[in-house]
């Protein structure tokens, strides 16, 4: 079967747009209607006028889709797949968390589960992350659940910041030594690096942002040589939009295997049988939004 001719017609006939988050395989980025980090797509998702979602990307961010857009059908190919960052904190935590420090206003990642989100003040991204805890500088803080961000913006700007011990592995488990030997091996190669890795890293980087950051940095460089330093899904659209330029993976490790295990089969499945559908209760549905739109009104 041509599964790219299939998935076309299936959209139009349903009224269905795909979106691909930029860490996904290359012939899922090549397929969907719009690329994009995870707020990005469900801005994308809410604002379209088609009534099917399919979502390529993992639980939360089909979440978000859905808590911004209730009235469509969201579905994601290959059942519900996890994020190790968003399971890093459960809603038992955070209430006892809350309990414990009432002063502290809650901030969360979007890389967050919904019932997390419902129990937050204001959502963030690694896009508008700083300039919103920059509106919350002199309030006590709990950013959850990424400890390399928060640790990142209370020692760039001193904020009065609890951090959560969670992280995203994939970038975590960057070191020091990676970029020392990538630079002796590509000495006028340029690092950028995701914050999401550890804080000393950033500090040896020439630029550390969000995955888009990182591609318009590129996009605008004129420079001819990059180490990049986040999931090797990016290199697709980096290569495809610059295509003279040259990209080395801080580490071949660069890979997170949740966001590579959907297939075209699997797009195909998931039109044709409109599964998997995801729902959020109503109620946390409604809290988490009230967090999500916090997080507009201060980006
Ligand atoms: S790359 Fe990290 S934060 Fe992103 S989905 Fe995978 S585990 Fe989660």
């Amino acid at each position: 079967m041509n599964y790219i001719e299939e998935i076309n017609k299936l959209k139009k006939e349903k009224n269905a747009i795909i979106l691909a988050h930029y860490y996904q395989k290359d012939e899922i980025q090549d397929i969907a209607d719009y690329l994009g980090d995870s707020y990005n797509l469900s801005v994308i998702a809410k604002k379209s006028d088609a009534k099917i979602i399919v979502f390529c990307g993992v639980k939360f961010m089909g979440e978000t889709a859905k808590i911004l857009s209730p009235d469509k059908k969201v579905l994601m190919p290959h059942k519900v797949l996890p994020c190790k960052m968003a399971n890093d904190i459960t809603s038992k935590e955070l209430i006892e968390y809350k309990k414990k420090n009432p002063d502290r206003v809650i901030i969360s990642y979007v890389n967050t589960n919904a019932d997390i989100k419902a129990l937050s003040d204001c959502c963030v991204t690694s896009s508008n992350a700083l300039k919103i805890l920059e509106h919350y500088k002199d309030k006590k803080i709990l950013y959850c659940p990424d400890k390399n961000l928060a640790n990142y913006a209370a020692k760039t700007y001193g904020y009065d910041i609890d951090f959560w011990n969670g992280n995203c592995n994939i970038h975590d488990n960057l070191t020091v030594d990676d970029v020392i030997k990538m630079k002796e091996l590509h000495p006028n190669a340029l690092v950028l690096i995701h914050p999401e890795a550890r804080y000393e890293l950033t500090q040896l980087a020439d630029y550390a942002g969000s995955t888009k950051g990182i591609i318009d940095y590129v996009n605008k460089s004129d420079k001819d040589e990059f180490i990049i330093g986040t999931e090797r899904g990016i290199l697709h659209e980096l290569k495809k939009k610059n295509p003279n330029k040259k990209f080395y993976l801080l580490n071949e490790c660069l890979t997170c295997k949740f966001m590579k295990l959907i297939s075209l089969e699997d797009v195909y499945n998931c039109l044709k049988n409109e599964e998997f559908e995801i729902t959020v209760d109503e109620s946390i549905r409604k809290d988490a939004q009230k967090a999500l739109d916090k997080m507009l009104e201060l980006s």
